[in-house]
């Protein structure tokens, strides 16, 4: 009779939890009235929609090796759909790159019932209510951080973090202090293409964010912001052949013993 497989824990249960924190939480008012009031009123091209209109959850493969960190809901996409980086302008340039690598299952996001999967990647961000003029305050930043802190203790395979944008980067950063993972943020500089293997193992990439000022003027064209994923997928490739090495040296060792 074959062997049973041992069933991997699910992370799903703890993933519930947070994304219910998350939907629930009042910790902002000044954000949590925003995104209801434009949920009153409306985008004209919008009106026939009922807007989410509050904190937006992450969203992806609870099994993911790959986290991409934004910076908060668009005001008329996210804080739209209830979905990350779902009907703007910002996802219509992110989500043809994820799916010409692998880590989406369609190039567009348009609502969260479109059918569209992740792949081993999770997309959250680091602010889960839109912002006025997407300037969040820092200490909305700051009552952020636990849902994050959360959400990175359930999504224990990633490997890799894509910040876009240094609002992100400096939220992530700030998580690292605040685990004691790192001891100064200026060893950390953001910049497009960044990269910085962490003290938790972890790679930390940087890129810009993919809105549509950054995309409209060229700071960030397809190109550039392709080879940040390409890069983020060579270092996972990387650490599985890493991983797979140290295996069997282990296992050859206590062969010769
Ligand atoms: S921004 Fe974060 S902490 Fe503030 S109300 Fe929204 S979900 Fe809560």
């Amino acid at each position: 009779m074959p062997l049973k497989r041992p069933s991997r824990p699910s992370t799903l249960p703890i993933l519930d939890q947070v994304r219910e924190n998350i939907i629930s939480c009042t910790l902002c008012p000044r954000l949590i009235q925003y995104c209801r009031g434009l949920g009153d009123t409306r985008r004209r091209m919008y009106r026939d929609q009922q807007y989410w209109a509050k904190p937006v959850p992450g969203f992806g493969d609870p099994n993911a090796h790959m986290l991409i960190l934004g910076l908060a809901p668009g005001a008329h996409g996210a804080n739209r759909t209830g979905r990350p980086f779902t009907g703007d302008d910002s996802g219509d340039f992110m989500y043809p790159v994820l799916y010409e690598l692998g880590l989406a299952s369609k190039p567009a996001a348009v609502s969260r019932t479109d059918g569209l999967r992740l792949r081993k990647l999770w997309i959250s961000s680091v602010v889960r209510c839109a912002p006025p003029g997407d300037k969040p305050a820092p200490q909305e930043i700051r009552n952020c951080a636990s849902h994050l802190a959360a959400e990175l203790a359930a999504l224990a395979r990633v490997r890799v973090i894509v910040c876009l944008g240094k609002i992100a980067w400096d939220g992530y950063l700030a998580y690292l202090l605040g685990q004691g993972i790192i001891q100064r943020r200026s060893e950390f500089a953001f910049h497009h293409g960044a990269e910085y293997l962490l003290p938790n193992g972890i790679r930390l990439l940087g890129s810009y964010h993919p809105s549509r000022r950054n995309t409209n003027t060229g700071r960030l064209d397809r190109t550039m912001f392709t080879r940040v994923f390409v890069r983020a997928l060579e270092s996972l490739e990387e650490t599985r052949a890493s991983n797979r090495r140290r295996q069997t040296s282990a296992v050859r060792s206590s062969l010769r013993s």
